[in-house]
């Protein structure tokens, strides 16, 4: 189908057609020609970006009487961005046209509203609470109008602009024709539909609630406190990422902004506190790309309309699964593919099925990456970017024999080699030891504190020895310390601690049995610290002969993985230094600096897109 088979106005289709618009928009193919040919109501459930302005719009501009000094035609919107952008595209839509359009929404100088209604516009886009501000001081009269459009109503609905729509509805006359738009349709809307729409036809584009079909829905299950870590091997792995990163309050969103601000992202925050001038800042930094990830809350970023976003992250799930479908509507606009992201901890999987209830949609669980991935995934994301980088040829040639010259010796793989890790070797080094920041099953027992349950689930993985190292508290020696010290010792990080026990003199510790020979026989070879099987049996400690837990010694019921990150801290001087080890991964934390530090030094640790 084509936009003149639509039968819309010439000068129509020329301002569309110079907008590019080529072929009408699933939800703009179902509302036009009823608009155009039907004299009932409609209620049309889709979500925004599916090009639905265009949808309403184009009908309504097709039959307003230019010539008729009245405003025939008022479009209700949520937010001042919004209707902004609808009256611009209005506007747009109506180069051709002598069919005046003015928006008047709040946060601006009523007086500069007040100056362009002097000359009565025959469309008006409006926010509701401005709306009844000006219908109160006589400056708009809605009595003549024949077109009421509800745009985004769930989202009214949401902002407590109830109350308003019903003042203002009962401001028009009952002769209009109403079209209600809404993401998702929940018992006040359909009240609303059924108390002031006649008959009114529904269409819905995408099934019902669902978001656009476009959007694929993951999510990665870790522990809380590393969600933060997760959002970065998440973005590490999409170098080209745009999207935004949903989080549940102000601070929170400050917070994650600032952090991945300071780690090298190009991201800012939009939440609240921000003044209407920052926020429209932000805003548009991000529209033009600025900004490749906003944090925002989901009331801060109602307002903003980006069509290309290729993601959307929820840093945390929203308790709402309306919200949910909000969030994941702004991704898979516009025909382009988008994905939703939820870091999850595992008792929140339930929500998740919930969401796919209401959705009927299959959300997909993926591993999150360990670092070997995203470092293959960044490598060849440079090596395409090289491959099709423009070459600079006036600007290059005059050095190109000296630069052959120098490089006569190195063929062309020696060559490669360099330049990749010229480029690469900060990342390899931020990821070589990584940890493994997935949820596994047999961490339950630390997120819960439960014993028993720690218990059987170790015992599936195989019975655990202890052993006593003749060093202990008065040696400098913490949990995280000794763990250090095995790490170092043994020279990989595949030991498992179980149950820690540091007195004074010595510690205590739990490894599975098939791994002690490794641990022992590499503490053999070392002169300063012993380490041997302890007389003991289960839950007894050789130290006491008391149940560890009761007799108030230091222990930890955290089964340690004992990955790279404390190697560093153990080495050297460092050793006496104390410093618990906190539940994030100090490796992170250490090329967190590093990766700072590149930016400090001018070299970017990511290019800035
Ligand atoms: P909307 O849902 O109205 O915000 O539209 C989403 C985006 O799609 C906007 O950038 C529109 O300009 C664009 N758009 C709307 N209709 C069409 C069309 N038929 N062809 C191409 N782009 C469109």
């Amino acid at each position: 189908m084509t936009f003149k088979e639509l039968n819309l106005r010439e000068e129509i289709l020329s301002a569309i057609g110079e907008l590019g618009f080529e072929f009408p928009m699933p939800v703009q193919e179902k509302v036009i020609p009823f608009m155009l040919e039907q004299n009932t109501d409609l209620v049309a459930l889709a979500q925004t970006g599916t090009g639905k302005t265009a949808a309403f719009g184009l009908p309504i501009l097709n039959m307003i009487d230019a010539g008729r000094k009245q405003v025939q035609a008022l479009v209700l919107a949520p937010t001042r961005e919004l209707c902004i952008q609808i009256s611009n595209d209005l506007k747009n839509f109506s180069k051709y046209l002598h069919t005046r359009v003015v928006p008047v929404y709040g946060g601006e100088d009523i007086r500069i509203q007040l100056k362009q209604l002097d000359q009565t516009p025959q469309i008006i886009v409006a926010t509701p609470g401005r709306l009844i501000d000006l219908i109160e001081r006589g400056k708009i009269k809605l009595e003549n109008i024949n077109y009421l459009v509800l745009d985004e109503a769930d989202e009214m609905l949401n902002m407590g602009f109830k109350d308003d729509i019903e003042t203002i509805l009962k401001e028009t006359p009952e002769t209009r024709r109403t079209t209600l738009f809404s993401a998702t349709m929940p018992a006040e809307i359909a009240r609303i539909a059924k108390k002031y729409m006649k008959d009114h036809e529904e269409i819905t584009v995408g099934s019902k609630n669902s978001g656009s079909d476009n959007v694929s829905h993951i999510y990665y299950v870790s522990q809380a406190k590393q969600r933060y870590l997760v959002l970065k091997r998440i973005v590490d792995l999409n170098p080209d990422i745009y999207g935004i990163v949903f989080c549940r309050t102000r601070q929170e969103t400050k917070e994650v902004a600032e952090h991945l601000m300071k780690d090298g992202y190009n991201a800012d925050a939009l939440h609240g506190d921000l003044s209407q001038a920052q926020r429209d800042t932000v805003m548009q930094k991000f529209r033009i790309r600025n900004i490749q990830l906003l944090v925002a809350t989901d009331v801060a970023a109602r307002g903003l309309d980006v069509s290309d976003l290729t993601h959307v992250i929820n840093y945390n799930l929203p308790d709402d699964v309306e919200v949910y479908t909000h969030r994941s509507g702004r991704t898979g606009r516009a025909n382009k593919k988008g994905v939703s992201v939820s870091i999850i901890h595992s008792k929140e999987k339930f929500k998740i099925k919930d969401i796919e209830r209401m959705l009927k949609k299959k959300f997909e669980q993926q591993l999150i990456p360990n670092g070997l991935e995203v470092c293959k995934k960044q490598l060849f994301h440079m090596i395409d970017k090289m491959q099709h980088v423009e070459v600079n040829e006036e600007q290059i040639s005059p050095y190109m024999d000296q630069i052959m010259k120098q490089l006569e010796y190195l063929d062309k793989s020696e060559l490669l080699k360099r330049f990749v890790s010229l480029e690469f070797n900060r990342f390899l080094d931020y990821y070589k030891d990584s940890e493994d920041l997935n949820y596994h099953e047999r961490e339950k027992g630390s997120d819960r504190g439960e014993r028993g349950e720690r218990n059987e689930k170790r015992g599936r993985r195989g019975e655990k020895m202890r052993l006593k190292m003749n060093i202990g508290s008065r040696d400098g020696i913490n949990p995280s310390r000794l763990l250090g010290i095995i790490n170092d010792i043994v020279g990989d990080k595949t030991i498992s601690v179980g149950d820690i026990e540091v007195t004074n003199k010595f510690t205590f510790f739990d490894v599975f049995v098939d791994q002690v020979d490794k641990i022992v026989n590499a503490f053999a070879e070392q002169k300063d610290i012993e380490l041997a099987i302890a007389r003991e049996s289960k839950g007894f400690s050789e130290s006491t002969g008391k149940r560890k837990t009761e007799n108030g010694k230091r222990r930890t019921d955290r089964p340690y993985s004992n990955d790279g990150g404390y190697k560093r801290k153990y080495s050297g001087d460092d050793r006496k230094s104390g410093g618990n080890r906190k539940s994030d991964s100090s490796s992170d934390r250490r090329s967190d600096s590093r990766r700072k530090s590149a930016v400090d030094n001018n070299k970017p640790w990511r290019n800035k897109r």
